[in-house]
């Protein structure tokens, strides 16, 4: 077997990952790094983000102030001692990829533009028109190209972590061009793979996000964090989940139900579109209880409406909406409002790090929407997240290259047993004979509605317990899928066989979590306990994986890090 080896090796070319390739190479210029995608770089999901990236610039605004309305916002459970750190570093992480090629919108001044975005008490968010995502990804990806030492491997699939003594000492990966299952030895590894809002049937979230390697994660023991939190971004396309990015709300969007009123009126009054995004959802699910939403063949909605903003500011500032407004539901934002819905968009929690994205387990690292380094708590804030991507995907590349010049050479012979071992797994699991084979889809299917149902905007414990119940009956179900497609380029019944694995996974654990959490805080709600309950649940929450494969998985508590900002009632 042809082994690959890198002191640092980052699983996941999104935003995240590469600004940790960069961290790691400028950390030390002797060190060789790995990056491996399961999709070219610039196919990963950070290309479609639209509305833009949070950092203090401005002189009417001050660290404290993003801090605490990212406090806010996270109802309390974020670390503080990470927030604080976030904002710190946010202004110069923004800078720094301006000075990479990121092309920031400009006011007539010349200086860098900033927009309202939802919780946000200033106009404070960065932004490339509303294809921000596409712009910060290229600027890294181009940055990363100066680096000799930075070493592709695109179109490899991480099938999992090779942990040896407690230790991870490299992974194994699908090269989906040749079908072969290749050893990639690193001292350190850096989880990056992004989200997994997949397991839900309606997500804004692109095919690949399947939880991968927060799943990996919890199968090599490391607790998953505070997994509860689910984000359900306001608007949503009917129909396709396509994102309406904040940024239409932030630039003076309405949200209009099907009387004509601007409902959020009754719930929000304080800051009326411009509302956190848990309270927007579930402002929608109110309205649509009380029958004042429109309803088509293509569901339940209600109208963003564009057209008081007028066709220059349509075009100048959010050229993208009036394109995928046009090409997906054949309406023009100028001059039609925009049906929406909420939508699952982002998941708060993901890996256990501690603020330099180490984890629990040797030499294993997390950063980005995979990762639950405690920024964001029980609600993200939009715009927070591509930050968070800079500041810590930096902070882990940084911690991740350190650990691994302390480290002595590795031992091969030990890797390649446990590669051996995980191709046996990957050969018997799928290729071998089942009593009565199940469909990949069927399954898939089947977990999206469970979620759906019993984890989706307002759960209780007899839905929860359902979906836990449905996911165990699912695991069970998995057991006998098998990979009737034997070819070797770009198998892909194998990999989406493999990613429905990862979402049970993902699935499981925040199921469990959300059952445990007996209270409402942020995006978690629950009709049984509508009230915040510091006293039990001013804690994250840690989802470890059952030893025994029927186990349910094990839910312990940390206390969140309070440092300057007491909790208080949460209002707007
Ligand atoms: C439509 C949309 C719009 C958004 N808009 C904004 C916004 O305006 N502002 C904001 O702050 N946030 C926004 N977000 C959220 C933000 O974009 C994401 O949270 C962030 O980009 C995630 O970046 P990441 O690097 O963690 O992961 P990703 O960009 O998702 O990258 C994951 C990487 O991991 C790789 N990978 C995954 N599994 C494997 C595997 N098994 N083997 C090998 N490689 C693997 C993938 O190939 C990919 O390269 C938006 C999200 C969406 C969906």
């Amino acid at each position: 077997m042809n082994n690959l080896a890198y002191d640092v090796l980052i699983v996941g070319g999104g935003g995240a990952g590469l600004r940790a390739a960069v961290a790691a190479v400028e950390a030390d210029s002797r060190l060789s790094v790995g990056v491996v995608s399961k999709v070219y770089p610039m196919r990963s999901h950070t290309v479609s983000a639209e509305g833009g990236l949070a950092a203090v610039v401005r002189d009417d605004d001050n660290l404290d102030s993003h801090a605490f309305d990212t406090i806010k916002g996270s109802d309390f459970l974020a670390d503080q001692d990470v927030v604080e750190a976030f904002v710190k570093e946010a202004p110069d992480e923004a800078i720094q990829l301006e000075h990479w090629g990121c092309p920031w919108s400009r006011d007539q001044d010349g200086r860098v533009s900033v927009r309202a975005f939802g919780g946000m008490t200033v106009k404070r968010t960065l932004y490339a028109a509303d294809k921000t995502g596409f712009h910060m990804l290229h600027a890294l990806f181009q940055t990363s190209l100066k680096y000799t030492s930075i070493h592709r491997h695109d179109e490899f699939f991480v099938t999992s972590l090779l942990v040896e003594e407690g230790r991870v000492c490299g992974v194994a990966a699908l090269n989906l061009q040749s079908g072969g299952l290749q050893a990639i030895q690193a001292k350190a590894v850096i989880l990056s793979t992004g989200g997994g809002g997949r397991i839900f049937p309606f997500t804004t979230n692109a095919a690949i996000k399947t939880g991968d390697g927060m799943a990996m994660a919890y199968r090599a023991g490391c607790p998953l964090k505070d997994m509860e939190f689910v984000q359900y971004h306001p608007t949503g396309l009917p129909g396709t989940g396509i994102l309406m990015t904040e940024a239409s709300r932030g630039e003076g969007g309405y949200l209009v139900n099907s009387e004509g009123d601007r409902y959020l009126s009754e719930y929000v009054p304080g800051k009326m579109e411009l509302g956190p995004r848990d309270i927007l959802s579930r402002s929608f699910v109110h309205e649509l209880r009380a029958g004042r939403v429109f309803e088509d063949e293509q569901g339940q909605y209600v109208h963003l409406d564009l057209r008081h903003l007028g066709e220059k500011v349509i075009d100048e500032k959010l050229p993208f909406v009036r394109e995928l407004t046009r090409n997906y539901v054949g309406i023009d934002p100028v001059h039609d409002p925009i049906p929406v819905r909420p939508v699952v968009h982002y998941m708060m929690g993901g890996v256990h790090t501690d603020i330099d994205g180490r984890t629990p387990i040797e030499g294993l690292y997390s950063a980005g929407e995979c990762a639950c380094v405690s920024l964001n708590g029980a609600n993200r804030l939009g715009s927070n997240s591509l930050t968070e991507c800079l500041v810590f995907g930096a902070r882990a590349g940084k911690s991740a290259a350190a650990h691994a010049m302390e480290q002595d050479q590795q031992r091969l012979g030990a890797l390649e047993h446990l590669t051996r071992e995980e191709e046996e797994r990957i050969k018997s699991r799928f290729f071998s004979e089942a009593p009565e084979e199940e469909s990949i889809a069927d399954i898939r299917t089947d977990l999206q509605k469970a979620m759906e149902a019993g984890a989706g905007i307002y759960r209780t414990r007899e839905g929860l317990e359902k979906a836990c119940e449905d996911i165990a009956g699912l695991r069970r179900r998995y057991d006998n899928v098998r990979v009737q497609d034997h070819s070797n380029v770009f198998n892909t019944q194998l990999t989406a066989a493999i990613e429905l694995g990862f979402m049970l996974d993902v699935a499981e654990s925040l199921a469990h979590s959300a059952l445990r959490r007996e209270e409402s805080r942020g995006s978690h709600a629950r009709s049984d306990f509508e009230e915040r309950n510091d006293d039990a649940f001013l804690q994250h929450s840690l989802a470890y994986r059952g030893v025994e494969d029927g186990d349910t998985p094990r839910i312990d508590y940390l206390p969140a890090t309070i440092t300057r900002w007491q909790p208080e009632e949460r209002t707007y």
